[in-house]
């Protein structure tokens, strides 16, 4: 199929889109690695996001087979005649023409049920899809996303370390992330500027006891306003609260009022955040 691809692609006249990030994957070992890292099984719901030539789509729709299917979501249009001869052999899978920020989520669970999602996307569209799907899905299972290595980085990283931060925290609130490979530049077509990672964010819904979800991102956002801030500055300037009001919630929720936001775990930000709620939300 590798060479195929390339082939179909010329034949239908296909142009790549860098503001798309048409950056495809054709390495045969690098696809079925990352839907045995997806843990994608038999009798699975796959969702995949930009499926580009369908390359991925293939090896989900391998994996989930017969009594499985996959729903696979494109945004650009001239990709279908391309998908329509790569996918030939493929019944359970089906594209979707849509930019998938817009798709209706709770929708498309109805009709999904359980699902693992997995997506190789341009590196500007991840962080938004993956807070869709964080702050609006009920029902995946896992999220396995390619991203450039720095985001990577950033989305698996503990406190104390430069990477640790509000997109960090905010995504404890629904998932435990992992690096699950590393993927040089080299393995795509046209080869872009960086080198990537498979992440993979496990759903752990109910793992920080919050009681308000919007409250605990309204303290992490503030908690990160100004990084080189103490948290009692960042809480007294995003909160109608008094410098001894800030320091007193600090010092009972067991957090130096003059630490700073990365030296706080999700719990740590779990029990702040409650505090404040109690006392302003
Ligand atoms: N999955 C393919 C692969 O691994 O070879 C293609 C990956 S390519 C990096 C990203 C694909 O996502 C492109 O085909 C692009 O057109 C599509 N895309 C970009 N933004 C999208 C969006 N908002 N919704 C759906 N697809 C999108």
């Amino acid at each position: 199929m590798e060479n195929d691809v390339f082939a179909i692609l010329r034949e239908c006249g296909f142009g790549f889109k860098k503001k798309l990030g048409q950056n495809f994957i054709t390495d045969k070992n690098l696809l079925s690695s990352i839907v045995r890292g997806a843990g994608v099984e038999e009798g699975a719901t796959a969702i995949e996001i930009g499926c580009g030539a369908g390359t991925l789509t293939r090896e989900l729709s391998k994996a989930v087979g017969k009594s499985g299917r996959v729903v696979a979501f494109e945004v650009d249009k001239s990709l279908k005649p391309v998908l329509e001869r790569t996918l030939a052999d493929c019944p359970n899978a089906e594209v979707i023409f849509s930019d998938f920020l817009s798709v209706d989520l709770k929708e498309l669970e109805r009709r999904a049920g359980e699902y693992s999602v997995v997506a190789n996307l341009p590196y500007y569209v991840t962080t938004p899809v993956i807070a869709k799907l964080a702050e609006e899905g009920e029902k995946w299972k896992s999220l396995t996303v390619m991203v450039q290595e720095e985001v990577a980085l950033r989305l698996c990283a503990r406190e104390n370390t430069p990477e640790y931060g509000a997109i960090t925290a905010q995504l404890a609130l629904y998932a435990r992330a992992e690096i699950i490979k590393k993927v040089p530049r080299e393995l795509f077509y046209p080869r872009p500027n960086v080198d990537s990672a498979v992440v993979k964010l496990t759903a752990e819904r109910g793992r920080l006891c919050v009681e308000s979800a919007e409250y605990y991102k309204k303290v992490v956002r503030a908690a990160f306003a100004a990084r080189r801030k103490t948290l009692e500055n960042n809480l007294v300037n995003n909160f109608p609260l008094s410098r001894e009001k800030a320091a007193e919630v600090l010092s009972d929720c067991g957090v130096c009022p003059k630490a700073r936001g990365e030296t706080l775990s999700p719990e740590d930000f779990a029990r702040l955040s409650n505090a404040l709620y109690g006392l302003l939300g």
